[in-house]
């Protein structure tokens, strides 16, 4: 044994799935890919996303995420060329006949996913007209009660009611950016082009919700169905965790079944601990929140940890010391498994700052593995 306690942190780098005809075709890609893509991440580099085929991007889904993917497609690339987008990216963007951007919900706007921050920030986008439907703003008794428990939907329907006001010419082929809000209407299909090539539109089913008191409100199809045209489906509604060999996973939730971060041996209930074995953030309650969540979050793990150690329940804290990182590296070493190290990557970091400084930018993303490594390695071969 090599440590008395693992700590299970890889977070979520999967996509949950829509589970609806079409979803596979050609021009449909997971929200994650595309955030992957804009920001350089190696294994996204070449997702080449449709922005050529219409002027019309659909997003599924209206969390913080979903935003993000609108906010790419939406902003003008002079402002983008001044942050730390890919190159690449950017590239393709100049070139984008994107100028429209639907953001399809299936339930109302007090249940928005997103929070007022990112909403305020995109509509302050220049020249961008924020659509919201006047009748999808409708109040219902369930939703006021929702509305008084919760001061960041109130915060978020408020701003919304404040675009669905707005007097900004909305997009009219010439140029003009939109971006429309869609609520109460669920995918049920994406449709392809009359080839079967890629995709050409999505199929919405209208929605009405209903709940017990103190639930949740859900979104229920009325068998009412209506399309929209486009050419490039972000589908934003949730990562994923994925298991690793040998650890029990949840499957249905997507996460490693847990107690107050102790990793459990099985989903049933009242199943043990693996003695030593803890997990924090979205792999162990799921894809949703911020760092500041997360930090919370990492606290009752913590907490859990220094229980278990004082109440002796940690593996060799009695007998001999682990071996630790040391021990790490040599077993690394004997199976010729390289790392990269924080050193490293800091040295790599530099040299995307570095790069970014030549073209205005905080960082240019080096997206090449090959060549991370290289620089790792050449700067490490410098230094004593
Ligand atoms: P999210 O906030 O959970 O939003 C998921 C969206 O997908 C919701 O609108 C949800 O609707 C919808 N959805 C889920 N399953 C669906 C289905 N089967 N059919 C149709 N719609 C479905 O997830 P996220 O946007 O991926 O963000 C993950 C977390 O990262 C969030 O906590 C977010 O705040 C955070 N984040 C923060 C920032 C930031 O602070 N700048 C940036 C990015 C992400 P329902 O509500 O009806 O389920």
């Amino acid at each position: 044994m090599l440590y008395d306690v693992v700590v299970l942190a890889y977070g979520a780098e999967s996509d949950r799935k829509l589970g609806v005809p079409g979803e596979e075709l050609v021009g449909v890609h997971a929200a994650r890919e595309f955030v992957w893509w804009y920001n350089g991440h190696p294994d996204q580099v070449n997702l080449q996303p449709d922005l050529q085929s219409s002027d019309t991007a659909v997003v599924l889904g209206q969390g913080n995420v979903a935003l993000d993917c609108a906010r790419i497609l939406l902003r003008s690339t002079e402002e983008l060329a001044t942050t730390d987008i890919a190159e690449h990216a950017l590239v393709q963007l100049r070139e984008s006949r994107i100028r429209r951007v639907v953001l399809v919900g299936r339930r109302g706007p007090v249940q928005a996913a997103c929070t007022a921050k990112e909403l305020r920030e995109i509509m302050g986008i220049k020249g961008l007209s924020v659509k919201v439907r006047a009748c999808d703003l409708a109040l219902s008794p369930a939703d006021l009660e929702e509305m008084k428990a919760s001061r960041s939907h109130k915060r978020v329907y408020e701003l919304l009611v404040k675009a669905a006001g707005s007097k900004l010419p909305v997009h009219n082929g010439s140029g003009g950016r939109e971006l429309l809000f869609v609520f109460y209407r669920n995918p049920a299909e994406i449709l392809s082009s009359d080839d079967g090539a890629r995709v050409a539109g999505v199929k919405l089913e209208k929605t009405v919700l209903q709940g017990e008191k103190d639930k949740p409100q859900r979104a229920v199809g009325t068998g009412e169905f209506e399309e929209v045209s486009c050419g490039l489906v972000l589908k934003s509604i949730g990562y994923k965790s994925i298991p690793i060999p040998g650890l029990t996973f949840d499957h249905r939730q997507g996460l490693v079944p847990n107690s107050k971060g102790r990793v459990l041996r099985s989903v049933e209930e009242g199943s043990s601990f693996v003695a030593g074995l803890f997990v924090v953030g979205w792999l162990k309650r799921g894809p949703t929140g911020i760092i500041g969540t997360n930090l919370i979050d990492a606290d009752e793990t913590v907490e859990s940890i220094v229980e278990d150690w004082t109440s002796g329940g940690l593996g060799s804290q009695s007998s001999s010391c682990p071996p630790g990182s040391r021990g790490l590296q040599e077993l690394l070493e004997e199976r010729c498994i390289s790392i990269v190290t924080f050193d490293d990557w800091l040295k790599i970091h530099s040299a995307e700052v570095a790069l970014g400084s030549e073209k205005g930018k905080p960082q240019e993303k080096i997206i090449c593995r090959e060549e991370m490594l290289s620089i790792a390695k050449q700067v490490s071969s410098q230094t004593p």
